[in-house]
């Protein structure tokens, strides 16, 4: 009997991007992902299924073994705390940076700065390595807001084309990381279901190569 093969992912760029480079490995949703509201979509495979579920979660999912595969955004990862997950598949999908913005003209120059972001491990590694005071103030969302209403005087989020800043009359003003999604997988699976995960990644490999 072969063990059912669990991949999360999460809505929108992330799950768009992923379903290509699934069907190319043999795997399509039964229901449509952008209308289903399962969180839990079977596919033409009887032991694929897919989880749907917000991206910070797919790396806990992963990492217990609910889903012994996942798809995560490296900056999701860079923030997730665990150890159990490797990193096998640099996917090159939903790429952006996470950058430091603040706004137009506005020095970042002070003894100590308030950053207001949901990045808040990644913005603490960054200014602690560049050797400047930061309080790191976490938002949830909407960080573009936090230095028009004065709540900090800069924010680390992340940046596709830059005009969601432009909107808000901030720039960026530092290069934190290049970001792009990541095949995430359980290490105890890989060891556990190591043919069954191997041939997964291969296929993988295959898809973003092609
Ligand atoms: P943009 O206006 O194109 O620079 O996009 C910036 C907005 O989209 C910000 O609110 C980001 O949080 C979000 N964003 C950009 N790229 C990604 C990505 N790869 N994954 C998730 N959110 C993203």
């Amino acid at each position: 009997m072969t063990q059912t093969l669990t991949i999360a992912l999460s809505k929108g760029r992330i799950l768009k991007d992923t379903l290509p480079l699934l069907e190319y490995a043999g795997i399509v949703p039964i229901d449509d992902p952008d209308t289903s509201r399962k969180l839990i979509l079977d596919t033409n495979q009887n032991d694929v299924k897919l989880l749907v579920i917000r991206a910070a979660d797919v790396p806990t999912y992963v990492e217990y073994g609910a889903a012994q595969v996942g798809v995560a955004g490296k900056d999701v990862l860079m923030e997730h705390e665990g150890t159990g997950l490797y990193e096998p598949v640099d996917l090159k999908i939903a790429t952006c940076r996470i950058m430091v913005a603040a706004q137009e003209g506005k020095s970042l120059s002070a003894q100590r700065i308030k950053v207001a972001t949901k990045y808040v491990k990644t913005a603490r590694s960054h200014f602690a390595t560049k050797g400047q005071q930061a309080e790191i103030i976490k938002l949830y969302g909407s960080m573009e807001l936090a230095p028009i209403a004065g709540l900090a005087d800069c924010i680390v989020d992340l940046v596709d084309t830059g005009s969601t800043l432009k909107a808000n009359g901030l720039a960026p003003v530092e290069h934190i990381a290049d970001i792009s999604s990541r095949l995430v997988v359980n290490k105890a699976s890989m060891k556990l279901q190591s043919a069954r995960i191997k041939e997964f990644i291969r296929q993988i490999e295959n898809a973003v190569a092609a």
